[in-house]
């Protein structure tokens, strides 16, 4: 049985990516068949994996716009057991070229239906928006990873990316779950971490993530040399919270069975 899990919240610089590539690339090492789906137009998740935009042939743009096989858009990203499908620029259209189409929620649903029984896990790294790359990623999603920043006003406008979770559950995809909440960019060294970790966990109870990751300076070095946590720095602090994720999730999976 293979799951997909949506990284979202539509605020920027909350981890999404870090989370996507980095938990991406510790379930591979313990064993999992992973694809990660870059679906923001930035494709910080492709360059951030190693993949030199230039050399895409296939990007999602293709595979949701041009109706190319999604098979044909996956690459590999040097990792054993992680496969990507890259994002490029060229999805910065698909907004609004998505629009007037027909079944426009749908499209990714669709394409990772065709390819969903040769991954244990899917992790879709969503925009910082709540347009229509979101809603596409939500529907096709059997549940959400929201990572959300230990920081002033950590909760707020997350009641927006609740109400599009409801009305996607309402009308698109009723299966659809939160899988966990993940409090990243912890710093140990402030009282202001700790009191959002308790709002957080006031807010969300037991669907908040055991593991904090904490702000770790190998995590954000690893993307410009184009390498996971654990292929950079297997050693760092980064690599040790990310594999404990891996596990969690993991282990949730296995109890829910
Ligand atoms: P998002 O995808 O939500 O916009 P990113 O994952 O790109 O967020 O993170 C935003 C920035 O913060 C990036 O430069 C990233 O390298 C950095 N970053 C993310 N998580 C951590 C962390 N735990 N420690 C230090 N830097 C981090
Ligand atoms: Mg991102």
């Amino acid at each position: 049985m293979s799951k997909i899990i949506a990284i979202s919240n539509q605020k920027g610089g909350v981890g999404k990516t870090t989370t996507a590539v980095n938990l991406g690339a510790c379930l591979a090492t313990l064993g999992r068949r992973v694809l990660i789906v870059d679906i923001d137009p930035q494709g910080n998740t492709t360059s951030g994996i190693g993949i030199n935009k230039a050399d895409v042939e296939y990007c999602i743009y293709d595979v949701l716009i041009n109706e190319v096989h999604p098979k044909q858009a996956i690459a590999d990203t040097g990792i054993e057991n992680l496969k990507i499908i890259p994002a490029t620029i060229q999805l910065a259209g698909a907004e609004i070229e998505l629009v007037p189409t027909m079944s426009r929620e749908i499209r990714l649903k669709k394409s990772l239906a065709l390819v969903r029984h040769m991954f244990d896990y899917i992790l879709i790294d969503c925009p910082p928006s709540l347009g229509i790359l979101t809603i596409n990623s939500l529907t096709a999603a059997d549940s959400v990873i929201i990572p959300i920043q230990c920081e002033y006003y950590a909760l707020e406008g997350l009641s927006q990316l609740l109400n599009s979770i409801r009305l996607v559950q309402k009308h698109l995809n009723t299966s659809l779950q939160i899988e966990g909440v993940l409090l990243t960019m912890f710093d140990a060294r402030t009282n202001l971490g700790i009191q959002v970790i308790e709002e957080v966990k006031k807010y969300f109870q037991q669907k908040v993530y055991q593991t904090v990751i904490p702000r770790n300076v190998r995590l954000s070095e690893a993307p410009s040399h184009g390498q996971s946590i654990i292929t950079y720095d297997p050693k760092s602090k980064g690599a040790e919270v990310y594999l404990e994720l891996a596990k969690e999730v993991i282990t949730y999976e296995q109890a829910a069975r």
